[in-house]
């Protein structure tokens, strides 16, 4: 059975040509120019063979980084609007994004606005994150990772060393997926013991099946190296941190380089003959008691999901604006964190006064 192995960030990276742009002016995240040494601790999985999902420590920091740097961006002051105008980059380099998760295409289908705001004002975004009920969904989904991984703390040095990580949890679980039919389960957690709306259960169906398409892409070896090193900006020459190296002979790989691992990776992934994903399902679990409400079985619709993502993905290369929910959705509003300034929002209720009034008038 798969469990939950893949972050989305690692899956979208393994196939950036589907979502990442061409960007000529790349870009400078933490650990990532200069290449300087960066230490900090990563996580290995043994044992029982599922890949450790976790955030790199430079990652966050980037992260961090972008937050400082958009709040004294002047560019940042005034409406959204004026901004967006101010700004001729495309979305994808407006933000400062190498590639996007599914996570970012699944809030999407819930409120693409909504993604815009949370990425152009970040500090409200992670007060989002850091409310009680998210938390306690961050605490259970870790649970359920700890009850079927074994976490080896590695001291990183660079990041390919991050990434260096992110495989060989790839890589020691192949033998796994190798093993008859595999199920592809997403955990959702929820603050009511109840199943969600229509429209919440529509962005989770998007999210399992973007992983399903991206999951047999790689197993399909669709994988293309310099697509990986160019929009992550990694080095296949640089040589791999002494703990990768020591946990990588442990599990029984010989390298040097992050290209080695690389190499080794993608070599794998084409020749290991990986079933393809047979069911999806989607549990709901109740945050207060970690029971669970039910569980979905998802009919993976593929016309459906790429041209799904053809659109969402046109929005990122600026080929279109960012829209916000449709009048039938307004209820969506209610719960957002910027509805008070969503101009979006301002704009439909403008429409739907001006429609009334002219009903009336008739
Ligand atoms: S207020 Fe409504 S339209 Fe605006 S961002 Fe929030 S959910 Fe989207």
């Amino acid at each position: 059975m798969m469990q939950r192995e893949l972050s989305d960030a690692e899956l979208l990276a393994l196939d950036l040509d589907l979502f990442s742009t061409d960007c000529e002016r790349p870009e400078l995240c933490e650990g990532d120019a200069g290449h300087t040494s960066n230490r900090s601790t990563e996580s290995c999985c043994t044992g029982q063979g599922t890949a450790e999902v976790t955030c790199s420590a430079n990652e966050q920091s980037s992260n961090q980084q972008n937050v400082s740097e958009q709040e004294s961006d002047p560019l940042c002051e005034g409406s959204s609007t004026k901004r967006r105008k101010w700004d001729a980059r495309i979305p994808l380099e407006r933000f400062g994004r190498k590639y996007l998760s599914v996570t970012d295409l699944s809030r999407q289908a819930w409120c693409e606005q909504q993604v815009v705001y949370g990425m152009e004002l970040p500090h409200i975004q992670q007060l989002r994150d850091e409310v009680p009920v998210v938390k306690a969904g961050s605490c259970l989904h870790l649970a359920r990772e700890l009850e079927v991984q074994d976490v080896v703390p590695i001291n990183v040095e660079s990041r390919e060393d991050n990434w260096a990580v992110k495989m060989l949890n790839l890589l020691s679980m192949i033998q796994f997926l190798q093993a008859g039919e595999l199920e592809l389960r997403e955990l959702k957690t929820r603050g009511q013991r109840t199943y969600p709306s229509a429209a919440q259960k529509r962005s989770h169906h998007l999210q399992v099946s973007i992983y399903k398409l991206l999951f047999e892409a790689m197993i399909k070896g669709q994988l293309n190296k310099d697509t990986i090193t160019h929009h992550l900006h990694l080095r296949t020459e640089q040589p791999l941190g002494s703990e990768i190296l020591v946990h990588a002979q442990k599990v029984g790989f010989t390298i040097n380089t992050f290209g080695d691992l690389l190499d080794l990776m993608l070599l794998n992934l084409t020749y290991a003959d990986i079933p393809s994903v047979d069911t999806m399902k989607i549990e709901y679990c109740y945050q207060a008691d970690a029971s669970v409400i039910g569980t979905e079985v998802v009919s993976f619709e593929e016309e459906w999901v790429k041209s799904e993502l053809k659109h969402y993905s046109s929005f990122w290369k600026g080929q279109r604006e960012a829209t916000g929910v449709d009048i039938e959705e307004a209820w969506k509003c209610r719960s957002c964190d910027f509805a008070d300034i969503c101009e979006w929002r301002q704009s439909k209720a403008e429409e739907a006064t001006q429609k009334n009034r002219a009903n009336q008038c008739k």
